[in-house]
């Protein structure tokens, strides 16, 4: 199903002549030796079990497993914890490879690379990082991250997750909706209120030893999609919370924790991207495929100019926002964060090109594109999941919307502030 690796570099050397300010997109030689390994093992190993994971919805240990054996997992955890040191560029290279074939496979990858130990790495304390992140780095333990509640989705200032005091330490008391491999991770980030806190004010994040006593697994959400990593309802009922476990405090008089916890969202949002961005490379290439190979009344469907058009249009919607996500990735630079903006910008379009390009590749295959027995619906199911994930579309045109009638610019060429 899937083209030569020639592909990708034809694609890089297109792109290596795109230029934003100080954004040069070629990959270097170690990032195009990195996307080989991270196709090899994705093809070799991802890819067979994609239908079954989607089918059973086991969670892909042997997924996990193989990222482990090929050194992909803790790529992005510092050296000194046994990683490598590498920044949101090569996250979203592995992303964009393994979400090509498997997103719920892609999804493990990124928990590790965008998702709690990032953020240790990033804002905890030393005691923090030499607990979790050498566990991270080898793959020995699985992380997750409790946001939302059944009553804080998109508005995540409404959330109820309170930490009260208990000595030096404290309890925690929550409900955590939708945790994405909450049932299998041993440490859980959980964003919450800290003592006397109300509305953005007071929110910090703690780290949480999933087998501590008073955290339970209640259930997990059957779902259209990402049908393999599952997303689980976490109960933490008066668990006990030592200081060297919090993050990032929360302070009763500002916001200033919980701005810096949406700002590094901007990983994941990213690596979502990057996801989105990859899957629908997958469909495209395979409806391209099965377009040279189906013979429709004498001829293939390759030589309709009208499906010809539907291909241009996905491709050219697609590209669109891989260049968005590159111009986020490569504005973080080697250790920084993506911008909120831009990041919003190429997950926006990564969501919106990837349910188009899903849902025309499913168009081109006819019947059998709504079959189960091809993978296109299969990759437009997963990638549906991604587009109310880390901030829903509609949370992130909010977010550009009221920034630009503000005067934000983006990173772009041509783009003036208009209110100047
Ligand atoms: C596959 C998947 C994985 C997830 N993984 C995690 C995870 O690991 N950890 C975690 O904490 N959460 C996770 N979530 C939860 C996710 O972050 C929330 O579902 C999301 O933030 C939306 O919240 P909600 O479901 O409560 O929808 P609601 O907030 O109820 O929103 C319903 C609809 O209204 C729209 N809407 C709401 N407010 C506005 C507004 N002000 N303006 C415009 N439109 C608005 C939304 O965009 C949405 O379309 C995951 C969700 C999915 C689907």
């Amino acid at each position: 199903m899937l083209t030569p690796a020639s592909h990708y570099r034809r694609l890089l050397g297109t792109i290596g002549g795109v230029s934003f300010e100080g954004i040069p997109f070629e990959e270097t030689e170690d990032q195009q030796a990195l996307r080989q390994l991270a196709r090899d093992v994705a093809e070799r190993e991802l890819l067979p079990r994609a239908r079954h994971w989607d089918e059973t919805e086991e969670f892909p240990q042997a997924s996990l497993d193989a990222l482990r054996d090929a050194a992909l997992i803790g790529i992005t955890i510092g050296e000194k914890y046994g990683g490598m040191g590498m920044g949101d560029v090569e996250a979203a290279i592995v992303l964009e490879e393994l979400g090509r074939v498997d997103v719920s496979s892609a999804i493990l990858a990124q928990l590790i690379f965008n998702g709690p130990p990032r953020a240790i790495e990033h804002l905890g304390s030393d005691a923090l990082r030499e607990r979790w992140l050498p566990m991270a780095a080898s793959g020995e333990a699985g992380f997750c991250i409790g946001i939302s509640e059944s009553e804080a989705g998109s508005a995540v200032t409404h959330m109820r997750a309170q930490l009260t005091r208990d000595g030096d330490g404290f309890r925690l008391n929550a409900y955590k909706n939708y945790v994405t491999g909450g049932h299998k991770a041993r440490a859980c980030l959980v964003w919450c209120r800290f003592p006397a806190s109300e509305g953005a004010k007071g929110i910090g994040a703690v780290v949480v030893d999933l087998e501590s006593p008073g955290v339970e697994v209640t259930g997990t959400h059957v779902k259209m999609g990402l049908r393999g990593t599952s997303e689980a309802e976490l109960a933490f009922d008066d668990v006990r919370v030592e200081e060297d476990d919090v993050l990032l405090f929360g302070d009763p008089d500002n916001s200033d924790s919980f701005k810096r916890l949406i700002s590094h969202i901007n990983h994941e949002r990213c690596g979502n991207a990057a996801m989105c961005i990859g899957a629908a490379q997958g469909a495209l290439e395979y409806a391209i495929r099965y377009m040279s190979e189906r013979v429709v009344g004498g001829r293939p469907l390759a030589d309709i100019q009208g499906l010809q058009w539907k291909v241009a249009d996905m491709a050219t919607q697609l590209d669109a926002a891989r260049l968005l996500m590159l111009r986020a990735v490569h504005l973080a630079g080697p250790h920084g964060t993506p911008p909120a903006l831009e990041t919003a910008m190429a997950k926006t379009a990564a969501n919106l090109a990837a349910k188009f390009v899903c849902d025309e590749a499913i168009q081109l295959l006819g019947g059998y594109g709504y079959s189960r027995e091809y993978p296109v619906e299969r990759i437009y199911r997963d990638i549906r999941g991604l587009c109310i994930g880390a901030g829903t579309i509609e949370i992130q045109r909010n977010f550009i919307g009221s920034n630009l009638v503000k005067g934000r610019i983006p990173n772009s060429p041509s783009w003036r502030n208009p209110l100047r």
